[in-house]
């Protein structure tokens, strides 16, 4: 197959609008990140003019290097202990019933940045009540105590994205493993939090490795899945290894659903973050998951 040149499906929008202006201007005058422009989301122009955009917090310098990433690896700055508040703001200001924060992994703090976690969901609920947040968070590296730091500031929906098939982890995700990755969700599930993952399509993986992923994920009681095309950030990454088709997007929709997941968003441009707002709607049927999740255990 040849991987050169990027299928008719995969074109996306170019960013423009007044939609888009104003998410940019509202993250420089900020100071945020967004994972829009650091791992060069094919979607930015799409999600902008929508007036969306998912913030990633604790800096843009993460001290992991995943293999299909464009997020800058290295040794991060300190902490920014005004970010939470000025994420709360942007929230605010952008007017979001539904927001997606995320942020790179901080290995080298000892909680792995769950106390800044918490302080931005916090600091995002006091400030806009009415709005969902979905988090989708590092590993942490299993920790249980780190992640139930996060989860006791009760995020509405927690994503923790295993990325690829378990033959993988290693040359994709390098740091990571799968069945620390599973952990950190059904810990999630097990107290009672929705629970979204994902995974990459066009990395090497087989047929059967999908479908026992898939089985697996769904085994372990998540909520919701996306899956999507991986695409070669640089020279530096993994190369892809086949255009996955629209066609076969739809399949592993129907096969996601087929074996329990709740919602399989499913297609070429789809991501984490890709249209989170819908997903959620559809999984609750009202699109406000606060009241779900304050039920959730503390
Ligand atoms: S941990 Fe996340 S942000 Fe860091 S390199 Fe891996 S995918 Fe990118």
């Amino acid at each position: 197959m040849d991987t050169t040149r990027k299928p008719a499906w995969l074109r996306a929008r170019l960013p423009s609008g007044p939609g888009y202006a104003a998410v940019r201007g509202l993250v420089d005058q900020h100071k945020l990140h967004t994972v829009c422009q650091s791992a060069q989301c094919p979607n930015l122009g799409e999600c902008w003019s929508r007036g969306t955009a998912t913030v990633m917090i604790l800096g843009n310098i993460c001290t992991r290097s995943c293999n299909f990433c464009a997020v800058q690896t290295g040794r991060p700055t300190e902490l920014d202990l005004g970010e939470p508040a000025r994420v709360a703001d942007a929230v605010a200001t952008m007017g979001l019933r539904h927001c997606v924060i995320t942020s790179v992994a901080r290995d080298e703090l000892a909680d792995g940045g769950a106390g800044v976690w918490a302080a931005t969901i916090r600091a995002i609920r006091n400030r806009n009540p009415a709005t969902a947040i979905e988090v989708l968070v590092p590993d942490f590296k299993g920790r249980t105590a780190d992640i139930d730091t996060v989860l006791d500031a009760r995020p509405d929906i927690f994503n923790h994205n295993v990325e690829t098939v378990e033959r993988l982890q290693k040359p994709v995700r390098v740091q990571a493993r799968y069945d620390r990755s599973r952990g950190v969700l059904r810990h999630a599930k097990g107290r009672g939090f929705t629970v979204k993952t994902g995974i990459m399509l066009g990395l090497g993986e087989r047929r059967e490795e999908i479908e026992r992923t898939l089985r697996d994920l769904a085994g372990d009681g998540m909520d919701i899945l996306t899956i999507g095309q991986y695409l070669q950030p640089t020279k530096q990454h993994l190369p892809v290894d086949r255009w996955v088709t629209p066609e076969e997007f739809r399949h592993w929709r129907e096969f996601g659903l087929s074996v329990g997941f709740g919602v399989v968003e499913s297609g070429p441009l789809v991501r984490s973050s890709y249209h989170a707002d819908e997903q959620s709607l559809r999984y609750t049927g009202e699109g406000h998951l606060n009241t779900r999740n304050a039920l959730a255990s503390a």
